[in-house]
C-alpha cells in the first residue's frame, strides 16, 4: 500500500487521535482528537511529520510530487465541510497553515492565516461579508505573514523594525490616527498595495496571485522552519531530535475579526502561573490569529473573576473595567458557557491542564487548539496535587507529571523580607512568571548572552519578546517588558524556562537606539540595577537581597509522596553544620560527602593549613596539624549533632596542596610576614609544589600516603567529634573515605592508618564508636579492580567527577574551551560532566557494582560526583542497583522525586538489580 502523508480531521470524518503524535505532531493529534469528542472545530488536515522528514533528505519537488493528490484532495473535503472553493473568486476558501510538531514549540514555527486571497477574492470576500474593511484586512494580514514567513522579509538590523510596521506606521501617521482599527477599507487597500510594492522592491518578484502557489509555498516555508534558528535553538534548550521533523496543519479559516461578535483568544483550564484551579485566559474582540500573544493590544480576561483580579493589579477601576475591558463572561455569557463546557470536556479527558485556543465567528464558538499547558515548577506541583486529590489520576501519576529539574524553581532564593522593606517600586506590570530575580539591566537578547558569559546577573527588558531572544532569555535572570499580557510571548517561555517575568509593565519606555529605560521621567541605562517580583508583577530599583525558599504546602505533599516510592536513599554533600541543617530540612537522609579541605579554608586555619605545608618534617607537620585537630574536631561534632541517626560519610583531604597557598608574590608577601619566614622560602615551597598536571598529580589518598600523620589528624577529629556526640545520647554513623584510589594497597595502606588511630582514640576514651571505612570509586582502575576493592572496603562512593575526566581523558576545569563546540555538534549530546555519559562512565560504574557485590553482597554503594542531582544520572544510577545518590543541599528534592520516577517506571526490577547488576550495552 502507499504511505499515506495526509490525515483529515472535521465533523464527518477524522482519521487521526491523541496518540499519533509522532506522525501528527501535538496540534495535528489533538485537532483529530477534538473531533472525536465532538468539539467544534474548523476542518482541516494534517502533512505528517514524515513529509518533512523527506522534505529534509530529498528536496521540495520531490516531497511536493508525494503529496499532491493527497492534499488536493483533503482541501476537496474542506471545500464540502465548508460550502466554499478554494481559488473562487466569489466566495473564496481560505486556509490557515501551521506548523505543529511532536513536542510542542511555542513561537517556533510560523502561522499563515487567510491563505487563497488575492486582489479577485478580497472583492468576493467584501460582497459575501457585507464588510469591505475586514476583507482588506484579511489580505494586508496575509500578505504581511505571508511576506515575512514565506517571502522572508524581516527587518535588517536588530535595531531595525518589521518592514511591514513601518509602513502601517507611516501610513496611520499621514491619517492622523493612532489604533490599527482606525484604519479603513481604503487604507487597508493602500497598505496591501504598499506591502506588494515593498516586496516587488526588496525581492524583485511579484507577490504570488495564485492561490495554489500560495499553498504548496506555505507549505514548504513550514518544513523551512523546521531548521530555522529559533527553532535549533529551542530543540538544543529542550533536547528535542532533530530528526522528529514537523507536521503541517491546513484548516478552513474561521475569523474573529468580523465585527463585536467575534472574537480570538486563549485559555488555561488552570492557572499556569500558580496552579490555581480556576479557569483563565484572555481574548480580543474583533481581532485575529496572533494579536492575543503578540501584546499590542491589552487583551480582556474571559472570566469575570479573571477580569476583576486583572483589574486590580492594574490599578484600573470597577467602572472602567466594566467599561472599557470586561470579560467574556460579561459580554457573551453564551459562547463563554459553551467554552467553560469544552474545557471542562477537554480537561476531563486529558486529565492535564490545557491550554487552548479558540475563535468566535459572529457568535459561533471553534475551538482552533488544545495541548497540555507549559507551567511554571510551582502550578505543576500544585496541579498534579490537587488532580490526585480530586481522584483525576493516581499517586504515581501525579508523581510522573512533575518534572524533576523544575523544582529547581521552587528551592532558588525569594526576596528577603527585611531588604524589601527599603524597596522602591519602580513599575507594575503583570505577574507572568513567579519569583525573584535581580540583575543588571540589558536590552538586547545578544547582550544577555555576552554580559551573563562574562559573570553579570542580567534582567533582559524589552518592548516585547520574540522567538529570537531565546537564548537571551535562557541566560537571564529575570525579564520584564512593557508590552504584552500573561500570554504574551515573553509570560508563555519564561513560564516555560522557571524563569521569573514580569510583563506589560506600561509605564516603561524603551529606547532602544540609547539602551535606555525611561519610568516617570527618570532614565535607567544599561548596566544598572533592578529587581522584579515575578509573583506580584512589581519591578524594584537597584539590587535586592534574596533569601532561601521553604519545602511547604504542596511541595512537601509531593515530596513525602515521592518517598513511598523511592528505593534509592538520597544523601546530601555537605560540608558545615549549616549545610547540613538544609539538607535535612530538603530530605537528605545522610551526608554523602563532607569535602573536608573546605574547612581548612575557614578563619585562621588557613594559617595552621600553610604552617603544615611549610614544615620541613613530620615534626613540624605534626605541630601545624595538632593546631587544626581541635578546629576540624568542633565542625564534625557539629555536623553530627545536626546529622543525628543518619549516615555522614567523611572524605580525607583530597586536592593537591598547592590549592592552599598563594600565587602572586603580593599575597606571597602578606603570607611571608603572617608566617615569620622569608619571602624566598614561601617561593620555593610554592614552586616545589607545581605540577604539571596537578589533576592528576599528589592528590587524594596519594596525599595521606606520603604523609600518613595527615590522616592520623583527620581519623582523631572524626572518632574524637562521634564519641563526645554520641556521649551526649545522640546517635552517630561516620564514614570514613578514602579518596582516589587505583590500587587495593592504597586502600589498604590509608584504612590500616584510620582503623590503628581509632583504635588508639578508643583506648584513650575507654569507649567505642560503630564506624565505616571505605573508598571512592573515581579512577578507572579502581572500577576494574572493583572485586578487589570492594574485598577490603565496607562501602563505594563513585567520585563521578574525576571518574568522568579520568575516564573521558579530559580535565573538568579545561573543558569548556571545546566542549560548548562538542555539544553543539552533537559529539556528545550531553555535557558529561552535567549528566553521566551513560555508555562509557556508566559502563565502569555498573562493572564496578557488580564486581564489587559479587564479593560482598552487601557493599553499601552510592554516588556523590555532581551527577547524584541530576534526574537522568539518578534514573541511570537506579537502573544500575545503587543505594543511594548524594547531590549539593538544594538539589536533594530533585534527587528524591528523580529516584522516585526511576523506581516507579522499573517496579519490577528493582530488587532482581540490586543482586545482579546488568551491564548495558556499549554504544
Ligand atoms: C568526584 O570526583 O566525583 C568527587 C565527588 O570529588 P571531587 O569533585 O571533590 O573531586
Ligand atoms: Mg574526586
Amino acid at each position: 500500500m502507499q504511505q499515506k502523508y495526509v490525515y483529515v480531521f472535521s465533523a464527518s470524518r477524522t482519521e487521526g487521535e491523541a496518540s499519533m503524535k509522532n506522525l501528527l505532531g501535538g496540534k495535528g493529534a489533538n485537532l483529530a482528537e477534538m473531533c472525536r469528542l465532538g468539539i467544534v472545530v474548523p476542518p482541516g488536515f494534517t502533512i505528517t511529520t514524515e513529509a518533512c522528514t523527506e522534505y529534509t533528505k530529498k528536496g521540495k519537488d520531490y516531497v511536493l510530487n508525494l503529496i499532491k493528490a493527497e492534499v488536493e484532495a483533503g482541501v476537496t473535503l474542506l471545500e464540502r465541510e465548508m460550502g466554499k472553493t478554494f481559488g473562487n473568486d466569489d466566495d473564496p476558501l481560505l486556509l490557515s497553515v501551521r506548523s505543529g510538531a511532536r513536542a510542542s514549540m511555542p513561537g517556533m514555527m510560523d502561522t499563515i492565516l487567510n491563505l487563497g486571497i488575492n486582489d479577485r477574492a478580497v472583492e468576493g470576500l467584501a460582497r459575501k461579508t457585507g464588510n469591505e474593511r475586514f476583507a482588506w484586512d484579511s489580505y494586508r494580514r496575509f500578505v504581511q505573514m505571508y511576506g515575512d514567513v514565506v517571502m522572508g522579509l524581516k527587518p535588517v538590523s536588530k535595531e531595525d523594525h518589521d518592514p511591514f510596521e513601518v509602513i502601517i506606521d507611516m501610513l496611520k501617521d499621514e491619517r492622523g490616527v493612532t489604533l490599527d482599527t482606525d484604519l479603513d477599507a481604503n487604507d487597508l487597500r493602500e497598505l496591501v498595495q504598499r506591502f506588494k510594492s515593498l516586496i516587488r522592491a526588496r525581492l524583485g518578484r511579484d507577490f504570488p496571485t495564485d492561490p495554489w502557489e500560495q499553498l504548496w509555498g506555505a507549505v514548504v516555508a513550514v518544513f523551512e522552519s523546521w531548521n530555522n534558528n529559533r527553532a535549533r535553538v529551542y530543540r538544543e534548550l529542550n533536547d528535542i531530535p532533530e530528526s522528529w521533523g514537523t507536521a503541517v496543519n491546513v484548516q478552513a479559516m474561521v475569523f474573529g475579526n468580523l465585527g463585536d461578535s467575534s472574537a480570538t483568544g486563549v485559555a488555561f483550564t488552570r492557572d499556569a502561573g500558580t496552579g490555581e484551579d480556576l479557569f483563565n485566559g484572555e481574548f480580543l474582540v474583533n481581532a485575529q490569529g496572533e494579536d492575543v500573544v503578540a501584546g499590542i493590544r491589552t487583551p480582556q480576561q474571559i472570566t469575570l473573576e479573571g477580569s476583576r483580579r486583572w483589574a486590580q493589579l492594574a490599578c484600573v477601576s470597577e467602572e472602567e473595567r466594566r467599561k472599557s475591558y470586561p470579560s467574556l463572561e460579561e459580554i457573551m455569557p453564551d459562547v463563554y458557557h459553551q467554552l467553560v463546557e469544552a474545557e471542562t470536556k477537554l480537561e476531563n479527558h486529558y486529565k492535564d491542564m490545557q491550554d487552548v485556543e479558540f475563535t468566535i465567528q459572529e457568535g459561533k464558538l471553534w475551538m482552533l487548539q488544545t495541548r497540555n499547558g507549559k507551567r511554571t515548577g510551582a502550578a505543576m506541583v500544585r496541579i498534579a496535587m490537587e488532580m490526585l486529590e480530586q481522584e483525576m489520576i493516581d499517586e504515581k501519576t501525579a508523581l510522573l507529571r512533575v518534572d524533576p529539574h523544575r523544582l529547581d524553581e521552587l528551592l532558588h532564593p525569594i526576596f528577603d523580607s527585611e531588604a524589601m522593606s527599603n524597596a522602591l517600586v519602580l513599575a507594575r506590570g503583570l505577574p507572568a512568571s513567579p519569583g525573584a530575580s535581580t540583575g543588571q539591566i540589558v536590552f538586547f537578547a545578544e547582550d544577555a548572552e555576552e554580559w551573563a558569559k562574562h559573570g553579570h546577573a542580567v534582567i533582559l527588558v524589552r518592548l516585547e519578546t520574540s522567538p529570537e531572544d531565546l537564548r537571551g532569555m535562557s541566560v537571564a535572570k529575570g525579564i520584564l517588558t512593557a508590552r504584552g499580557g500573561m500570554t504574551s510571548h515573553a509570560a508563555v517561555v519564561a513560564r516555560g524556562m522557571g524563569k521569573c517575568c514580569v510583563s506589560g509593565a506600561g509605564a516603561i519606555h524603551v529606547d532602544y537606539k540609547n539602551r535606555t529605560m525611561t519610568i516617570d521621567g527618570q532614565t535607567w541605562h544599561q548596566g544598572d540595577w533592578i529587581s522584579l517580583n515575578g509573583s506580584t508583577g512589581e519591578v524594584y530599583d537597584g539590587q535586592i537581597t534574596t533569601k532561601n525558599a521553604e519545602l511547604s504546602g504542596d511541595f512537601g505533599t509531593l515530596m513525602a509522596l515521592a518517598d513511598k516510592y523511592r528505593r534509592m536513599e538520597v544523601r546530601a554533600n555537605a560540608d558545615t553544620p549549616e549545610e547540613a541543617v538544609v539538607a535535612r530540612e530538603f530530605g537528605a537522609t545522610g551526608i554523602g560527602l563532607c569535602r573536608t579541605e573546605h574547612m581548612f579554608f575557614e578563619g585562621d586555619r588557613i594559617r595552621a593549613v600553610r604552617e603544615m605545608i611549610l614544615a620541613d618534617d613530620e615534626f613540624g607537620r605534626r605541630k601545624a596539624l595538632a593546631k587544626l585537630l581541635p578546629m576540624q574536631r568542633s565542625d564534625f561534632e557539629g555536623i553530627f549533632r545536626e546529622m543525628h541517626d543518619l549516615p555522614v560519610t567523611i572524605r580525607l583531604l583530597d586536592p593537591p596542596l598547592h590549592e592552599f597557598v598563594p600565587h602572586d608574590e603580593a599575597s606571597q608577601q602578606v603570607m611571608a610576614q603572617e608566617m615569620r619566614v622569608s619571602l624566598g622560602k614561601i617561593k620555593m615551597r610554592v614552586e616545589e609544589l607545581e605540577e604539571f598536571n596537578p589533576m592528576m598529580g599528589h592528590r587524594g589518598c596519594r596525599l595521606g600516603i606520603t604523609y600518613p600523620e595527615i590522616t592520623e589528624m583527620q581519623t582523631r577529629a572524626i572518632i574524637e567529634a562521634a564519641l563526645n556526640i554520641q556521649a551526649k545520647g545522640i546517635v552517630v554513623k561516620p564514614e570514613i573515605m578514602v579518596p582516589l584510589i587505583g590500587t587495593v594497597r592504597e586502600y589498604n595502606a590509608q584504612a590500616a592508618v584510620i582503623r590503628r588511630t581509632a583504635e588508639m582514640v578508643f583506648a584513650e576514651r575507654k569507649d567505642r564508636v560503630h564506624y565505616l571505612v571505605g573508598t571512592m570509586i573515581e579512577t578507572p582502575r579502581a572500577a576494574l579492580i572493583a572485586d578487589s576493592v570492594g574485598s577490603q572496603a565496607e562501602y563505594f562512593s563513585f567520585g563521578t567527577n574525576d571518574l568522568t575526566q579520568l575516564t573521558l581523558g579530559f580535565s573538568r576545569d579545561d573543558a569548556g574551551k571545546f566542549l560548548p563546540h562538542y555539544l553543539k555538534n552533537g559529539i556528545y549530546e550531553k555535557d558529561p560532566f552535567q549528566s553521566i555519559d551513560q555508555k562509557g562512565v556508566g559502563m565502569l560504574v555498573q562493572m564496578a557494582v557488580q564486581k564489587g557485590r559479587s564479593v560482598r553482597p552487601d557493599l553499601e554503594l552510592g554516588v556523590c560526583g555532581e551527577h547524584g542531582g541530576d534526574p537522568a544520572s539518578v534514573e541511570f544510577f537506579h537502573r544500575s542497583g545503587l543505594d543511594y545518590v548524594s547531590c549539593s543541599p538544594f538539589r536533594v528534592p530533585i534527587a528524591r522525586l528523580a529516584a522516585t520516577q526511576a523506581a516507579i517506571k522499573d517496579a519490577p526490577k528493582k530488587v532482581e538489580l540490586k543482586q545482579k547488576p546488568e551491564l548495558e550495552a556499549v554504544g
